[in-house]
């Protein structure tokens, strides 16, 4: 790499990603320039790279990210020299009906870095001070990248309203299954893990879940709490039967816009259902760095692939692949 220049993988349309070499920014003010460490791949940027979801190309994807703090902008005072930042990348306009009503998360206007400024599948990244999380300093920043899916997961267990004892059903044991697993197991929850993929059990068993079976065997009216984490049809569907009544049901998974579910509503209505969406982060960062730092959410053992940056397209196939737990860009 010549001085003052990094490779970026950038998304361009659908199903269009090319790496490009440009300069490495400068930060202004308020800004902090990274050298990115690590950048998860979500279901999110499989979705955008096919046109499920939307963003605003060009733009540089990743939105798992962390790093060390290699330039201060003008004014910033909340990172140094060397710091480990984890990237909340979710950006409010702070005048909007939601964002006055102090649910900022809701903001008719939120746009995000990786989705619609660039974001951590770069070398370097500027970072709004704003959204910079200080790393303590053991952690890993492998485990940095994963903040922000254990935030975004952390709002899902408020919305689950889970009391000790309950009987608690998480519908997919991918990583995001994995680090609600841990969360609900915190919150009191007795979990049970339902996840097709036999192989995928073992890492449940290890994380703490009671049981893990096939989608098939989860009985009817038994869960307390219903976590769907696979944003599929059959498990938002199955989310209403096997829940018990007064139960209460989270649909976490991401399913593709469009997608359409047959939920009976007299179930609803006759088992007295609450049932909840779960958006973003809304100042969820700071715990959840103290969770994984603490190593009370442990996230490095989900991590089943790193791949270099130039290696970007192999690393969004094997994650689209569904054999995969969680796959990590390290562009070094
Ligand atoms: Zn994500
Ligand atoms: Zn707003």
């Amino acid at each position: 790499m010549d001085q003052g220049k990094m490779q970026v993988a950038e998304f361009t349309g659908i199903e269009r990603i090319q790496l490009i070499e440009k300069d490495i920014p400068k930060p202004g003010p308020g800004e902090i320039l990274i050298k990115v460490k690590a950048a998860g791949v979500c279901g999110t940027d499989a979705h955008i790279i096919k046109g499920e979801s939307s963003s605003t190309p060009p733009v540089v994807l990743g939105h798992e990210y962390a790093g060390k703090v290699v330039e201060l902008g003008e004014g910033v005072t909340n990172a140094h020299h060397g710091d480990g930042i984890s990237v909340d990348p979710n950006m409010f306009c702070h005048t909007c009906y939601y964002c006055h009503l102090g649910k900022s998360h809701l903001c008719q206007h939120l746009t995000a870095l990786g989705v619609n400024i660039d974001g951590g599948f770069a070398e370097y990244a500027l970072v709004p001070a704003t959204q910079a999380h200080l790393l303590p300093p053991n952690m890993s920043l492998e485990a940095g990248a994963f903040i922000e899916p254990v935030a975004c997961c952390l709002r899902g267990i408020e919305q689950a309203m889970i009391q000790p004892g309950d009987e608690v059903a998480i519908l997919g044991g991918g990583p995001i299954g994995l680090i609600l697993l841990q969360l609900a197991t915190i919150a009191g929850g007795r979990v049970t893990i339902s996840e097709p993929v036999q192989s995928k059990w073992v890492m449940a068993k290890e994380l703490g879940a009671l049981q893990t079976v096939a989608p098939g065997d989860l009985a009817p009216d038994t869960f307390d709490v219903v976590i769907e984490a696979a944003g599929v049809k059959a498990a938002v569907e199955q989310s209403i039967t096997i829940a018990r009544r007064g139960g209460s049901i989270v649909w976490f998974g991401v399913s593709p816009q469009g997608l359409k579910a047959a939920i009976e509503p007299h179930e609803v209505f006759r088992k007295e259902l609450r049932i909840s969406g779960s958006f973003i982060n809304p100042h969820t960062h700071a715990r959840a760095i103290k969770l994984v730092g603490s190593g009370a959410v442990k996230v490095e053992p989900l991590i089943s692939h790193r791949f270099p940056l130039k290696a970007i397209k192999e690393a969004l196939e094997i994650h689209s692949s569904g054999a995969a737990s969680k796959v990590i860009i390290i562009p070094e």
